[in-house]
């Protein structure tokens, strides 16, 4: 098929949920390719899911041997990585146990339901979220999202849920009532336009949590992973939450979400009270810790905290020399851009010149590059930002 045969086949029989434009068929490293043969250099990594970039051999190797061993046992069975798997996170977040789903809605739908299975015997179920947060498309999250743009036709929504100011810990107070049971907050907001927490509002958010005696939840389904130089962006500040969640790049592709507690919280799903079909299995677990493994050998955090440091100077020194960039935020290499316009045109422009990016909101444009990109890499990444965005000065559109 040519690219006019893909789109207008996927226009006809996929129902139109996104609007995309390219047609994308093959990736090697941080490069993508299009069906018409033309060259990305991949600064969104799928949504900050192809961490170690794309066709990594520990990664096809890993899937290869697994899926000619068993694909899938369901989890009537124990199978032999989840429990490995379990470990590797669990090692290196809360201490607790996990529960393994297939994508970041559903291991926040964990969340929610582990709060309020806590909170049932106290008649407490509340859950505070933050305004212009993102916790998924399940009629739940979509509730739990600080955004009208998301639940806009969802009518009635999923009681249980209010919102109070990000970075604003007097706002979450206030917002505290008989029925909270938990505060859940992204320690780095990824759709809401990569806004970082302040420390004080993530140490008044534990301090309120345990004053009251709520569970301080956080979703690192974009932010976890090494996105920001920690394993998970928690890591950065001086407390811990209860309990996370994680899922985009946890098994570079292949779809799976988990969460993590604290020992207190780990016994609280029982056999039937939470569960599903495809969670954890061994097929995605071998290719979960194969992620771990080639993190940890090629010492990747260590790569996002110098990468990212590089490349945020460099953004912060072409933002210097244009007007219409009035920001440079976030952390490890999860970057933005915030302008005073918007972010289309300028996206556009380096898609043109084969830099893929994308935006967070209107005015952001968002850069998550695979965790194996190098310095010249995003050297050449930078070259293009600053031709497109000279570009944009020259001839606005
Ligand atoms: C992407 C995302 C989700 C939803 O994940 P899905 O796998 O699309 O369901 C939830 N929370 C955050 C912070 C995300 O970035």
């Amino acid at each position: 098929m040519n690219k006019e045969e893909v789109i207008d086949l996927h226009k006809h029989y996929v129902m139109n949920t996104y609007s995309p434009e390219l047609v994308l068929v093959k990736g090697e490293g941080v490069r993508v390719w299009d069906i018409e043969g033309k060259k990305y250099l991949d600064f969104m990594a799928g949504i900050s899911v192809s961490n170690l970039g794309h066709a990594h051999p520990a990664l096809l190797r890993a899937i290869r041997e697994q899926s000619e061993r068993i694909i899938h046992t369901s989890n009537i069975f124990y199978n032999e990585l989840q429990p490995p798997l379990a470990k590797m996170i669990s090692e290196r977040s809360l201490g607790g146990k996990c529960f393994f789903c297939n994508s970041g809605a559903e291991a926040n739908e964990a969340l929610i339901k582990l709060a309020r299975q806590w909170g049932h015997a106290k008649g407490k179920y509340e859950i505070i979220t933050l305004k212009q947060s993102f916790h998924g498309r399940t009629m739940a999250t979509l509730a739990a999202t600080g955004q009208d743009k998301v639940q806009k036709g969802y009518n009635p929504l999923q009681p249980g849920f209010v919102y109070a100011e990000f970075n604003n810990v007097e706002s979450c107070r206030a917002a505290v009532t008989d029925k909270t049971v938990a505060i859940l907050l992204e320690p780095v907001q990824g759709e809401g336009g990569i806004v970082p927490a302040t420390p004080e509002f993530m140490n008044g958010i534990r301090a309120l949590c345990d004053e009251k005696g709520l569970l301080m939840l956080c979703d690192e389904v974009q932010c976890g992973m090494g996105r920001t130089g920690y394993w998970f962006a928690y890591q950065a500040y001086d407390v811990q939450p209860d309990a996370l969640s994680m899922a985009k790049a946890l098994a570079n592709g292949i779809p799976m979400g988990a969460i993590v507690a604290k020992p207190f919280l780990s016994n609280v799903f029982q056999p039937g009270s939470h569960a599903t079909t495809f969670g954890g299995t061994p097929l995605v677990c071998a290719a979960a810790l194969a992620v771990f493994h080639t993190m940890e050998r090629d010492h990747l955090l260590e790569n996002v905290r110098t990468t990212g440091a590089w490349f945020e100077v460099e953004l912060k020194k072409i933002a210097g020399h244009f007007d219409f960039i009035e920001d440079v935020r976030g952390r490890g290499l999860m970057l933005a851009l915030v302008l005073n316009t918007p972010a289309k045109p300028l996206l556009r422009l380096l898609e043109k010149h084969g830099l893929l990016a994308l935006n967070a909101g209107e005015k952001v444009v968002r850069f998550l590059p695979p965790l194996i990109v190098t310095e010249s890499d995003v050297n050449e990444a930078c070259a293009i930002i600053r031709k497109a965005c000279a570009e944009l000065v020259a001839s606005p559109s």
